[in-house]
């Protein structure tokens, strides 16, 4: 009768401890200026946002320098608190010569790399890091309808070398919708064709329904967003909208762009992976590197 051990708790256990300590997210935005990444990320989370604290100043003038502005953020929702980390990279690609402009967004990313690395190398093993690496780069392509900039090619390349990439065609309310689907298949082709492997990879442990699901999102890529931090008011409700002549665009309505599904993506189905990724593929590629290099 007194079989059981109760090791089972350990579900619970490890929940609360991870329910105490909450989640850290840091997600970096590259793109040119205008494209609409601080409205898009406000979009997502702004409502939301209780405490958030960085360097950036709100009424700072737009720098052309490839300064990188960390955001940090505390969000909860039903008592689980998720730490925030928003990294904005001003003014890539802004330049008439863009020779290297992605040097210091490739430089950011492995800069926390290495800072992971140095304090798992000394902290005591059980004491927790602070974890700075970034979980997914958001990067904003130029709704032209047209195709890829060469540059976008060479940057998403370097990029998913270093971090979970995640392509959005910005602006996409700019787009009829067959533009939009013909620009994001050529789009997909343009990856395909330079060989550019972007989140989410499938592994081993994936079980049949996290397949299909990364095969679906695979096959939506890149997600063709509208942001806006203003509500407009349909059918009498208040809804995160952008009014033209027109007519109104729903953020949040399907029909009309693709925010819902970048949104789920991003929070709902794969945050936890973005970050398990992120240790175990990208962190552990450059932890290895370094390593060996430290041997010879
Ligand atoms: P950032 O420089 O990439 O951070 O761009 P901002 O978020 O500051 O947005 C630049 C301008 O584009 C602002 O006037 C926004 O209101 C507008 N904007 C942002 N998102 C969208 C969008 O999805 N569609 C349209 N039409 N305009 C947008
Ligand atoms: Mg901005």
């Amino acid at each position: 009768a007194n079989a059981y051990v109760g090791f089972d708790t350990i579900t619970q256990q490890i929940e609360h401890k991870l329910l105490k300590r909450g989640f850290q997210f840091n997600v970096i935005v590259v793109g040119q200026t205008g494209l609409g990444k601080s409205t898009l990320i406000n979009t997502i989370f702004a409502s939301h946002l209780i405490d958030s604290k960085g360097r950036k100043e709100a009424d700072e003038p737009v720098r052309q320098t490839t300064e990188i502005h960390p955001v940090s953020h505390v969000i909860t929702e039903n008592g689980v608190r998720l730490r925030l980390n928003i990294v904005d990279t001003p003014g890539y690609g802004d330049q008439i010569n863009n020779e290297n402009c992605w040097d210091p967004i490739v430089k950011y990313i492995k800069d926390q790399h290495s800072a992971y690395l140095r304090k798992e190398l000394t902290a005591m093993r059980d004491r927790h890091i602070q974890d700075t690496r970034i979980h997914c780069c958001l990067f904003f392509i130029n709704p032209t309808g047209h195709s890829l900039r060469p540059i976008d090619i060479i940057v998403m390349k370097k990029l998913s070398e270093v971090v979970n990439v995640v392509p959005v065609i910005a602006k996409a309310d700019s787009l009829t919708l067959e533009e939009r689907d013909a620009f994001k298949q050529k789009i997909r082709a343009e990856l395909q064709y330079h060989n550019i492997r972007l989140y989410p990879f499938d592994t081993d442990e994936n079980d049949e329904e996290e397949i299909e699901l990364n095969e679906s999102i695979r096959n939506m890529i890149p997600f063709a967003v509208v942001g806006s931090e203003r509500n407009v008011i349909i059918d009498g409700k208040a809804v995160r909208g952008r009014k033209n002549r027109w007519g109104v665009v729903n953020v949040e309505d399907e029909k009309h762009c693709e925010f819902v599904y970048l949104r789920n993506f991003l929070t709902r189905t794969h945050l936890q992976d973005l970050i398990e990724t992120t240790a175990q593929i990208h962190y552990e590629a450059f932890r290895s590197k370094q390593l060996l290099a430290l041997k010879e």
